[in-house]
């Protein structure tokens, strides 16, 4: 299988709904650790970029995935904007030109995400950020990719283990972003990042994995 241009923005439409539905429960999670805004952020930022998608239906998935990175760059705030910006704006540059991904494609998009995110926040694995879900997420792609696994199954395994990173930052003491001004308070609490990295992914899965 492979990803068109009309399944990537059926795909960010998607992941639009999914972290309007989530706003709450980002925001609480936030509230704990944070200052409450994450899932206000992350709803504004894909309301924003929902408006773009009409002039985005004949572009290719490069232009579609850098228009999402600019668009929440200058319109979500705080850590988290900046972060998915970047995360978008390099899976566009490795997708440019592109009207179609495979799952090579796609592994090589989400390694440029996530090193472009690693590079703008210098976060290290088990920091407690979104870089805890994101990175067990792209190495499940990457192998999916040598071991010839279909496409389908690699973006589900991939979404799972997304998940996993995410339940694995509870007990975590973070070390980068508002939360690590808590210390050791910060234990205890699921990261709200790997929480909307999760459903980013998960909603990769469900709009793509069994079309
Ligand atoms: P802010 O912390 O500025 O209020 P958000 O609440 O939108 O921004 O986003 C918080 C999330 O951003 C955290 O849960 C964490 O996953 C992520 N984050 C914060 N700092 C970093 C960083 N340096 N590197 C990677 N992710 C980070
Ligand atoms: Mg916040």
């Amino acid at each position: 299988m492979s990803v068109n241009q009309d399944a990537f923005i059926e795909w960010i439409k998607n992941c639009a709904a999914v972290l309007k539905e989530n706003k709450e429960y980002l925001t609480e999670l936030d509230s704990a650790i944070g200052d409450a805004d994450h899932g206000v952020n992350m709803d504004r930022g894909f309301s924003a970029v929902l408006t773009k998608l009409p002039e985005m239906e004949d572009k290719d998935i490069g232009t579609i995935s850098k228009t999402v990175g600019m668009t929440l760059l200058s319109t979500v705030g705080g850590a988290g904007g900046p972060l998915y910006g970047t995360f978008f704006l390099q899976a566009g540059m490795k997708s440019a030109g592109k009207m179609e991904l495979n799952l090579e494609d796609w592994a090589i998009a989400m390694r440029a995400a996530l090193d472009g995110v690693v590079m703008r926040g210098k976060a290290n694995l088990k920091d407690k950020t979104m870089v805890d879900a994101l990175t067990p997420a792209v190495e499940v792609l990457e192998n999916a990719v040598s071991d010839n696994v279909p496409m389908g199954q690699a973006l589900k395994e991939s979404a799972s283990a997304a998940k996993e990173g995410m339940i694995a930052t509870i007990p975590l003491v973070a070390l980068k972003g508002r939360a690590s001004y808590l210390g050791e308070r910060s234990a205890g609490h699921q990261d709200p990042g790997c929480t909307s990295s999760y459903l980013i992914l998960q909603a990769a899965a469900d709009t793509w994995a069994d079309k």
